[in-house]
Formats: structure tokens, C-alpha cells, sequence
């Protein structure tokens, strides 16, 4: 298991390995192990994971795949922070691969996805406006993406709604991979206004919520 690199174990920065159940995209209410890596590039002003941004422990990838692997739970997300900023963030997924793990890796969409090896099924963001990370959106990724990646879009209001669906439209994204998720800032938009606008416009996309804030407290660490 593992890559090597130049003979060296190949290190990632983590800030925690936990399970729970996976909160969104088509995943979501399964079972699910998080690895979290540490640090961002982006500030995202509803950002609900800026406890990721800085600290975390160096750890070879060995270490981290044997963690992940002890809940005995196959499938494992890698997330952060910004999982992608990190240059072990391929070879951990390929590790975890190799463990015949189902693995997720979530991405705001900055970084070129093909970072991550053939088989990681990306769940990547598009920033809407209201992000304030909006000019970060790496637009190259659409041609990146795969029949089992996901696109989300985090919606704080009627124009980040508008903002994506045009978005959808232009790219057809739904022919492009296997869920487009609309998802309410949580605490923002009300998601019976974000419902009736998907309807209204017919868009092809997929209403979601984030399951874990309704099972636990909106600012608690490691959910
Ligand atoms: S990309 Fe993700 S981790 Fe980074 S600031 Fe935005 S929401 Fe937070």
C-alpha cells in the first residue's frame, strides 16, 4: 500500500481522521470516514471549516491510510481545508484506492482536480458571488470532470442562485457528471425559497441539505 517518491514515504498535513455519516452530495447518509487535511488558499466568507486552516500534524501516508482503515468503513473522504493544496493529497487517494476504498475528495473547485488519481470521485464546488471567492472558480475543471464526480454550489441568496444556474446552463453541467447540488448556505438563504426557484426554472439539479448540521451543532469541530 502507498506510493513511494523518490524512495521517501510520502507525508500529508492532517488536521483529523474521524468517521460519521457522509452529510452531502448523492453519498450523503452513508457511513463515511474524513480525512481532513490541513490549510486553505481560500477564504470563503460562510466558511464552516477555518479550524482547518492552520496547525495539524505531518503524517506519512502509510500512518493515515492504517487510520482511516481501523473503522473498517469502505468509503473515506478527503476533504479540508483545501485538500488539493497539498502535493500528498494524490498519493493518499491513491493509497486509499489501492485498500479498495470508495474514495470521495472534496474541492472548492480553485485547483486542477486531475491532481487526483483515475477513480477519486471529486465533489467539487463552483464559488458563487456570495462566497467572496468567486474569481478563484479554476473554469478549466469542467472539461476535467467525470460521469461519477459531483458540482456543488453553495447558494447565500437570489443572486448566487441566479449566478449558478446560469452556470449550469452555459456548461450543461448535468451531462457532465452525475449530480449538480444546490445547497443553502446554512443559517442564509431559506431553503424553501432556494426549492421554489429550482422548480420554477426547471433546472436539473439536485436540492440538498447538510445532514450533519441538523444531527450536530453548526460550529462543532470534527462532524
Ligand atoms: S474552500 Fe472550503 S475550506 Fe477553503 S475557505 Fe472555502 S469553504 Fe473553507
Amino acid at each position: 500500500m502507498g506510493n513511494a517518491q523518490c524512495g521517501a514515504t510520502p507525508k500529508v498535513v492532517v488536521t483529523e481522521i474521524y468517521q460519521s455519516i457522509q452529510g452531502e452530495s448523492t453519498w450523503a447518509g452513508l457511513p463515511c470516514v474524513f480525512v481532513r487535511l490541513t490549510g486553505c488558499p481560500l477564504r470563503c466568507v460562510w466558511c464552516d471549516t477555518a479550524y482547518a486552516f492552520q496547525g495539524g500534524t505531518r503524517r506519512p501516508i502509510d500512518e493515515v491510510v492504517d487510520e482511516a482503515l481501523a473503522y473498517d468503513c469502505p468509503l473515506v473522504e478527503i476533504t479540508g481545508g483545501e485538500p488539493l493544496a497539498q502535493k500528498g493529497c494524490g498519493p493518499l487517494a491513491q493509497a486509499l484506492l489501492d485498500a479498495d476504498c470508495t474514495v470521495l475528495c472534496e474541492t472548492s473547485g480553485a485547483l486542477p482536480i486531475d491532481r487526483l488519481p483515475e477513480g477519486v470521485i471529486r465533489i467539487m464546488d463552483l464559488k458563487c458571488p456570495g462566497s467572496g471567492e468567486e474569481a478563484r472558480n479554476d473554469w478549466s475543471n469542467i472539461d476535467r470532470l467525470g460521469p461519477a464526480d459531483e458540482v456543488k454550489f453553495v447558494i447565500a441568496d437570489r443572486a448566487d442562485y441566479e449566478w449558478s444556474r446560469d452556470a449550469v446552463r452555459r456548461y450543461t453541467l448535468d451531462s457532465r457528471c452525475r449530480a449538480v447540488l444546490f445547497s443553502p448556505v446554512f443559517g442564509a438563504a431559506p431553503p424553501r425559497d432556494l426549492v421554489a426557484w429550482i422548480l420554477e426554472d426547471g433546472l436539473p439539479v439536485r436540492f440538498q441539505l447538510q445532514l450533519h448540521k441538523f444531527v450536530w451543532p453548526p460550529d462543532q469541530k470534527g462532524v
